[in-house]
């Protein structure tokens, strides 16, 4: 076991599907066109552009017409927040978030309020809900978005998206998500959930990297992101990555057709691993929602261990994780997800993310606890603090054994 690798980390990205490269291997060298040129051989290319919108339109329940691809799910909310507060200043400059967002929204968000927006980013409780109440509250007249991730990408949390849908239909305010991680998870209908705007991006969900997609609801008001030529009826001009539009269509088709599947698997993979981490190791937690939680997400925290350390010592294992987002390693500020939900600074600092595949086995899984807990051992042990706090600290610090 210990010479192939163990990919824990499909939060990050995933390995594209082999069905996925063959389907965008003709699209390089025979099928080359330019979509917008008017000669046969780029008759291929157009098609296969419309085929990848009628395969989305299909998995989201809108129109083919109301897709647009991009160069990933960064650009697409950079796009849905600057441009609705750009075509929507007329009615006000107030944008409603969350706390928990991707770096892509919140520093969108941090970029707007330099251009004067307002922006209100929503607390969240502790396993990472956002409340609606609090939602409710912070709707003013001059709101013109609110941008709710549909599932969170560090712990997991599903947010109630069909409630603030509603809410935001109710109020006349525009409501976009940045559903990367779950599109191609669970089921998503844009009508049913009153969405407006919708992130997607193809490495996710074994696709390729460098293309995403923002569904836009046909009638609402938005500009183009990229200046140029007339690609993407106008709004996002550069020549379409036709191979990558061919790859995340078939990987969406694949997400699509084995979702319930996957989902049972996973679900059911995971919830051994969680069972098995927090019986077998003391004073470890779940962060995140135990129930409304991503089928293949897991995210722990080990009192007096660090997570980087834990990470070096896996990947010597030959275990690929994460402790917080990709984006957030390399500094070593906790990561803003798992402050939000509450978690002191030094729990924050001790979590790890694991995040299972179709491809995941029970092996794997059995195999990674017995290494985890063998690291979390050995780094207790070298940890001045646990053997102050095992040296008699017990009762004064209340330590409950595993704090969920
Ligand atoms: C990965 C991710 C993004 C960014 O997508 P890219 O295609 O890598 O730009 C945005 N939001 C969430 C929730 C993500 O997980």
């Amino acid at each position: 076991m210990s010479n192939k690798v163990i990919y824990l980390d499909n939060a990050a990205t995933t390995r594209v599907r082999r069905e996925v490269a063959e389907a965008m291997l003709p699209y390089f060298t025979e099928e080359y066109g330019n979509a917008s040129a008017i000669y046969s051989l780029a008759g291929g290319a157009k098609e296969a552009l419309q085929n990848g919108r009628d395969i989305m339109a299909g998995l989201l329940g809108c129109a083919g017409n109301e897709i647009y691809f991009t160069g990933c799910g960064s650009e697409s909310d950079n796009w849905a927040l600057k441009a609705a507060a750009e075509a929507y200043r007329a009615k006000g400059n107030h944008i409603i978030t969350t706390k928990i967002e991707h770096h892509a929204v919140l520093h969108t968000c941090q970029w707007l309020e330099k251009q004067g927006v307002e922006v209100t980013y929503l607390d969240v409780d502790e396993q990472g809900l956002v409340r609606l109440e609090q939602l409710k509250a912070a709707i003013r007249p001059t709101t013109i978005l609110i941008s709710v991730m549909f599932a969170n990408n560090e712990i997991g949390t599903m947010e109630p998206i069909r409630e603030i849908g509603a809410l935001a239909r109710e109020h006349g305010i525009l409501f976009h998500t940045d559903a990367v991680q779950a599109f191609g998870q669970v089921p998503i209908d844009v009508d049913e959930l009153n969405i407006d705007m919708l992130s997607a991006s193809a490495h996710k969900l074994n696709g390729p990297k460098g293309v995403g997609l923002l569904y836009i609801r046909k009638g609402v008001k938005i500009r183009s992101f990229m200046h140029g030529g007339a690609q993407e009826r106008k709004r996002r001009a550069g020549t379409e990555n036709i191979p990558g539009i061919v790859g995340f269509g078939e990987a969406a088709k694949i997400a699509a057709a084995t979702m319930q599947e996957r989902a049972a698997k996973e679900t059911k993979l995971r919830d051994y691993l969680i069972e098995r981490v927090l019986t077998e190791i003391p004073y470890s937690r779940l962060n995140g929602c135990r129930t409304k939680r991503l089928p293949g997400n897991a995210n722990f925290s080990f009192q007096f261990v660090e997570g980087e350390s834990m990470l070096i010592m896996l990947d010597m294992a030959g275990i690929c994780a994460s402790s917080g987002s990709a984006c957030t390693s390399g500094s070593l500020d906790p990561s803003h997800v798992l402050l939000a939900i509450g978690l002191p600074h030094e729990i924050a600092h001790g979590s790890l993310r694991l995040t299972l595949s179709h491809e995941t086995t029970r092996e794997e899984i059995d195999y990674t606890v017995e290494q985890i807990k063998e690291i979390v051992a050995k780094l207790r042990d070298m940890s001045p603090l646990y053997e102050d706090f095992i040296k008699g600290g017990q009762e004064r610090q209340g330590g409950k054994k595993n704090v969920q």
